[in-house]
């Protein structure tokens, strides 16, 4: 025997037991999102590698250490996306969505990096997101928002998510106390984590968000940012805040969010929990008013979000019934044409039940069995009795209960049986 291949480390399968859940939550999430009126907008998962070295930002770490880049076998050098604003950008762009109107888009999809995997963290996963573009209010940062709080009671999620929500400014300030900050620092380098000392010269602000507690300690008498803004950037904060405020919406504060890709610019958020260890954002977002420019394009105000797919259903693992994927409705039979056409004129009587046909013969006894191990909540028996009789033998697996009814009423009748027992 040839030996077995493993699939790519990082990279999972989504198995039968575990699709019924994507399932139900990608429904979910559809639905919020046409109900804000967003359009889906689905793009390639490779893309030229440029992309993202401009459009994230080369000292990120995304870009830095994690993408899936090689050459293709012309010689150009392609990226699986590791994330899908870019993306999105590049393909409104290209196909004129930006020019003189607003949109409000979403996608859904693989995104690849090359991390340690871990629980949360895979090197591929999903993402579910959405880019908004042409308004450079609050109030469509606050819509954002509101979508988001919407898409985890939906979920009921709700009690396993907090909103933290900074703002970063705009770039000029941001240069400021970039500068201020990387001065602070560099009396403290010997002080800093390894990681957090390269930064210092490479992405400063992100040494915000270090976890080491001696760059925590430091981090205490540092510069805020906060002293650097000007008057629109605090009232654009100040009344995103108002209206979450007025929504209902709870929020955190934070300071120390800053947000690992370089576009983000004013309003930026996160939704964690304290249920997944250390991989606890859920979702993440904000506003990047300079990104399509820097792709290129027109100056255009943006503001968007990502979900981590994976993440959200380990959290609603932790609550749910498994869903099953298992048929409702198993067929089983002497005679193997009539189950096949019982099974077609069933699925045209009752559109939406799962009906499985038994394939591949066997004695009625085994058949059974298998119906009972298929985790079907009722078998339709058509032996040779029931076939001569043109009855179905309709049995309810959990009480055993047993019914037969005539075939030209078998729409109706099992109709309304099922529907009394579900
Ligand atoms: P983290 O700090 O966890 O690395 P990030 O800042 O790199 O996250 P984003 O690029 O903002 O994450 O992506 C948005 C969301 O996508 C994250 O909040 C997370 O839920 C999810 N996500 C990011 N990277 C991974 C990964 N490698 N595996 C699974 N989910 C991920
Ligand atoms: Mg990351």
């Amino acid at each position: 025997m040839s030996k077995k291949i493993a699939s790519v480390r990082g990279m999972n399968d989504i198995l039968p037991a575990q699709s019924p859940l994507w399932q139900w939550l990608e429904a979910r999430v559809a639905g919020v999102l046409a109900a804000y009126s967003y359009s889906e907008i689905r793009t390639p998962v490779l893309e030229r590698t440029e992309l993202f070295q401009r459009g994230i930002g080369e000292v990120t770490d995304i870009v830095e250490k994690e993408m899936y880049t090689f050459d293709d076998r012309s010689g150009e050098s392609v990226t699986l996306r590791p994330e899908g604003t870019a993306s999105c950008v590049r393909a409104a762009e290209e196909h004129g969505l930006l020019y003189n109107q607003t949109q409000r888009l979403w996608y859904r999809g693989p995104m690849f990096r090359y991390e340690r995997p871990q629980a949360g963290r895979y090197r591929q996963f999903h993402q579910i997101g959405a880019e908004t573009f042409g308004m450079d209010g609050p109030d469509i940062d606050a819509e954002v928002i509101l979508l988001t709080a919407r898409l985890w009671r939906e979920l009921g999620l709700t009690e396993q998510v907090t909103l933290e929500l900074n703002t970063l400014g705009d770039s000029d300030e941001r240069a400021a106390y970039r500068d201020a900050l990387v001065a602070y620092l560099s009396d403290h380098q010997d002080q800093l984590d390894e990681d957090s000392r390269r930064r210092l010269t490479r992405n400063p602000l992100r040494v915000l968000d270090s976890k080491d507690p001696s760059t925590q300690a430091v981090l205490q008498n540092a510069p805020s940012l906060l002293d650097y803004f000007g008057d629109a950037t605090k009232s654009h904060f100040e009344t995103l805040r108002a209206m979450l405020d007025q929504a209902g919406i709870a929020y955190r504060i934070n300071p120390r969010l800053v947000r690992g890709l370089d576009y983000y610019n004013r309003t930026v958020f996160e939704w964690v929990t304290t249920a997944l260890g250390a991989q606890g954002t859920v979702c993440a977002g904000g506003r990047y008013d300079g990104l399509v420019a820097q792709l290129g394009g027109k100056p255009t105000p943006a503001v968007g979000f990502a979900v981590g797919v994976e993440r959200l259903i380990l959290l609603l693992e932790q609550q749910l019934p498994e869903l099953t994927p298992a048929a409702e409705l198993y067929i089983v039979s002497s005679d193997a044409t009539a189950a096949l056409l019982l099974a077609e004129q069933l699925r045209d009587a009752l559109p939406g039940r799962r009906v499985q046909c038994h394939c591949g013969g066997g004695s009625f006894k085994s058949q059974m069995k298998k119906a009972d191990r298929s985790g079907a909540n009722w078998v339709l028996l058509l032996g040779e009795d029931e076939l001569a009789a043109e009855e179905v033998t309709v049995k309810c697996l959990a009480d055993g209960q047993q019914q037969r009814m005539a075939r030209a009423a078998l729409a109706t009748e099992l109709g309304q049986w099922l529907a009394a027992r579900n």
